[in-house]
This record gives structure tokens, C-alpha cells and sequence, in this order.
């Protein structure tokens, strides 16, 4: 097959990593003009489209318009997405996504999504629309506004009860 008839390039690790290893992927492929912002690449066209798809079928759709890194700068990126309706912020991470695929010829990010871990919180399983945290210990995983508000609280890991702590940036240490 010559290089001309690849559409489709897997770009699970690249999203898992940061959001430079993204842009490098996006721009080997498409032809993207962006800002950077700190941390933020800004898309200058709205062309890139990015969806949802669970079992084969697309349950969200919309207009890339940043991708960004975590907050507290662990490992993955995030990208916003204006959905006409409003702007949804999509954290894909190795527990809510399965596969990563960029299909060139529909400028489109398709995003396979799966529900493999449930929040060490509140059982409730953990969305690719949620942000995630773990314990730094047993790395046991929850919903990031879940795990501080406990810690803030307990001062200790739900799961395996060693001491940790919240800074002020959202960051959840060993104490
Ligand atoms: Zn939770
Ligand atoms: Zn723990």
C-alpha cells in the first residue's frame, strides 16, 4: 500500500500522552493551522471534527476547538468540543477509551469509547466526559472532584486508607 491510500492513522497513544504528540500527529496528516496558548493549542479553522462512538455507533458530535493537557500535568490530553449547542470537554484516558483513530479524508477524530472502571468514590463508572484522578498509592481510580473532596475530608485513600493530601492546585499527594 503507498502512503496515498492510508486514511486512517491510530492515534490512541499519541491522545494518552499530550497534546504535542497530537498536534504532531494532527499536522503529519492535515493541514491545521493552530495557536498555541501555554499549554492550549486553539484550532484557527473550525474543520476538525471529533466524535463519540460506543459499539459502532456515534452518540456525540462536534467542532474541535482546543486540545489542552491536564491540569494538575499528568500524562493525556483533553479537547473541547463545541457540540452548536455547547462546548464539552472530553478527557480520554486509558479507563474510558478503547482506540483512538484519525480518519483523514473526514478531517474526523473518532473516539471509541468503553466504561472499564467505576469510581473508587461512588461506584459510579467513570465517563470519558469525567475527569480522573487515583490514589498515588494502590492507584486505585475515582472522579477527580470525587477523590479530593474525600481526601480533603478523610485525609486518606477510600480504598487502600493510607494518608494522603490535596494541595491547593488539585494535586492528591502521599502525605
Ligand atoms: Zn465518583
Ligand atoms: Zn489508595
Amino acid at each position: 500500500m503507498s502512503p496515498k491510500e492510508i486514511t486512517k492513522v491510530d492515534m490512541t497513544n499519541e491522545v494518552f500522552k499530550e497534546p504535542i504528540e497530537v498536534i504532531k500527529q494532527l499536522s503529519d496528516n492535515l493541514d491545521l493551522k493552530y495557536t498555541k496558548v501555554i499549554q492550549t493549542y486553539v484550532m484557527e479553522d473550525r474543520r476538525l471534527n471529533l466524535s463519540l462512538e460506543h459499539q459502532g455507533s456515534s452518540y456525540f458530535k462536534g467542532k474541535v476547538v482546543w486540545i489542552g493537557n491536564k491540569k494538575d500535568d499528568t500524562e493525556g490530553s483533553i479537547f473541547c468540543v463545541d457540540t452548536k449547542d455547547e462546548l464539552k470537554q472530553i478527557n480520554p484516558n486509558a479507563e474510558n477509551t478503547e482506540k483512538v483513530i484519525l480518519d483523514i479524508k473526514k478531517e474526523l477524530i473518532r473516539v471509541k469509547t468503553v466504561s472499564k472502571t467505576k469510581c473508587s468514590v461512588c461506584g459510579k463508572n467513570i465517563e470519558i466526559f469525567d475527569e480522573l484522578t487515583g490514589c498515588p498509592i494502590c492507584e486505585a481510580k475515582a472522579h477527580k472532584d470525587h477523590l479530593i473532596d474525600w481526601v480533603r475530608m478523610k485525609h486518606s485513600c477510600p480504598v487502600c486508607k493510607k494518608s494522603l493530601n490535596v494541595s491547593s492546585t488539585g494535586v492528591i499527594f502521599i502525605d
